[in-house]
């Protein structure tokens, strides 16, 4: 629904927050908001019904899109994060603007069948192979923004300084070699013009956003992140940045800063209420501290830490520290946010022993308002007046999740439901899955050829 154009959605039941649903939610859209939200009510001659339980759009807060064509590929023989990181540059030693741009717009479609209708691009695969500048230095990132459009969820692209391969230990960097030279701008400086001409080009756009990620401290040094954190300071732009995802990254910054990686952001002026730490698996204490006092964000990706061998998040820490919890499919072993989402709660239980760490109710919201925060959508996320009409409707009929009663909808969604069980998705008013299908791709086709032709190119 777009220049003005009226809907309305009638909800056979909807999740306005806390642990119930209610019955008969009309929702009037106008422009590609949502102008009224009233329960009790029945369908109104002309509204879309959307049947089960309707959520808000699902926010994806962490995304490489191109590891889409990684699935089922890395998970024969022994190895570890760092093994799998091999296979991973591999494949980015391939993909050039027109692949790249076919395979985002297939992993951006999954997601959207999935329910998810914002995604946050942690993007760094910037460059030519040979590591120099495309003719337009934002091709790459141009092509993601043409995915998401095409795809049909809004973009926060996460545009990502990365200048080093890891930590001297006279603190400073190493130098980037093989695949890492995509990645590269050369220089602080570099990167902020070229990202501050991506910003320029779709400022006011309502769709896409440009915000900026420090790849993790391994890759950046003191300086950089200075840089990067008064960019996003000046621009209002949301700042991401990989910390703490192994030991061996805690174990380097300490010798070469005294500091944890969180500790060293947060003294270079990154760690602030725009902040999000991604993985954050080996967080101590006092860097929950230091994002609560922030009011920082921590994205976890769950189905990613456990394919790579990462650990188990301290999630418990942020619950007690009030920090922010978003969620994200990362590497996309999986694309589905209500794993991502009961992972949260479910790895806690074993790790502590104990069930109930996280209620339904504060997955939900992490796999919701939180992740639209996250990623500088604050007004999304949440079915209410004023908020983007992005809404997810999820089959209470299923075998998954038949015989669910009212009362136990969320409990069910967010514990028992797959992406399958998603049946209808609504982004800014307009019905994008309907029936559970794309309507404007075919998404198990355009993924087996775009998959298909990157790997092509790499043989
Ligand atoms: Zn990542």
């Amino acid at each position: 629904v777009a220049g003005g154009e009226t809907a309305v959605f009638h909800c056979e039941l909807a999740w306005l927050g806390g642990d119930t649903v209610e019955s008969g939610v009309r929702v009037d859209v106008d422009d590609g908001l949502i102008t009224d939200v009233t329960h009790g009510v029945a369908a109104p001659p002309g509204s879309v019904r959307l049947a089960g339980v309707t959520i808000p759009g699902l926010a994806n807060a962490h995304s490489h899109a191109f590891h889409r064509a990684l699935r089922g590929r890395t998970q024969s023989g022994a190895g570890t994060f760092w093994t799998w990181r091999d296979d991973m540059y591999r494949l980015a030693a391939t993909i050039d603007p027109e692949s790249y741009r076919r395979l985002a717009r297939a992993t951006f479609a999954e997601m959207v069948l999935a329910g998810v209708t914002c995604v946050g691009e942690f993007h760094y695969v910037h460059h030519d192979r040979d590591g120099a500048p495309y003719a337009d230095p934002n091709a790459m990132g141009e092509a993601i923004v043409d995915a998401a459009g095409a795809a049909g969820l809004r973009l926060t692209l996460l545009d990502t300084c990365y200048l080093g391969s890891g930590i001297d230990p006279d603190a400073g960097l190493l130098p980037v070699s093989g695949a890492q030279v995509r990645f590269d701008d050369r220089s602080a400086a570099a990167w902020v013009r070229r990202v501050d001409d991506l910003r320029q080009r779709h400022r006011g756009s309502p769709t896409v956003q440009v915000g900026a990620a420090v790849h993790s401290v391994r890759a950046v040094d003191p300086h950089a992140i200075v840089a990067v954190a008064e960019w996003a300071a000046s621009n209002e732009a949301v700042l991401h940045a990989h910390v703490s995802e192994q030991p061996a990254e805690n174990d380097q910054c300490h010798r070469a800063y005294s500091r944890s990686p969180i500790g060293l952001l947060a003294d270079h002026g990154a760690v602030t209420s725009r902040f999000t730490a991604v993985h954050a698996t080996h967080a101590t204490a006092h860097d929950a501290t230091l994002l609560a006092a922030a009011g920082s964000t921590v994205c976890m990706c769950p189905t990613t830490e456990r394919d790579l061998a990462d650990g188990i998040g301290p999630t418990r820490l942020f619950r007690d520290g009030a920090v922010a919890m978003c969620l994200g499919s990362d590497s996309h072993a999986v694309i589905d946010l209500f794993e991502e989402a009961r992972a949260v709660e479910l790895d806690e239980r074993l790790a502590s022993g104990e069930r109930g760490t996280h209620g339904a109710a504060a997955l939900l919201d992490a796999a919701t308002a939180a992740g639209h925060r996250s990623l500088g959508w604050s007004d999304a996320g949440r079915i209410e007046v004023g908020a983007p009409a992005d809404l997810v409707a999820v089959s209470l009929t299923s075998r998954r999740t038949a015989g669910t009663s009212v009362e136990h909808a969320i409990a069910a969604v967010v514990f028992a439901a797959s992406a399958a069980d998603v049946t209808d998705v609504v982004v800014g008013g307009e019905h994008v899955v309907a029936g559970g299908a794309h309507r404007r791709i075919d998404v198990a086709a355009e993924l087996r050829d775009s998959i298909a032709a990157v790997w092509e190119s790499a043989s």
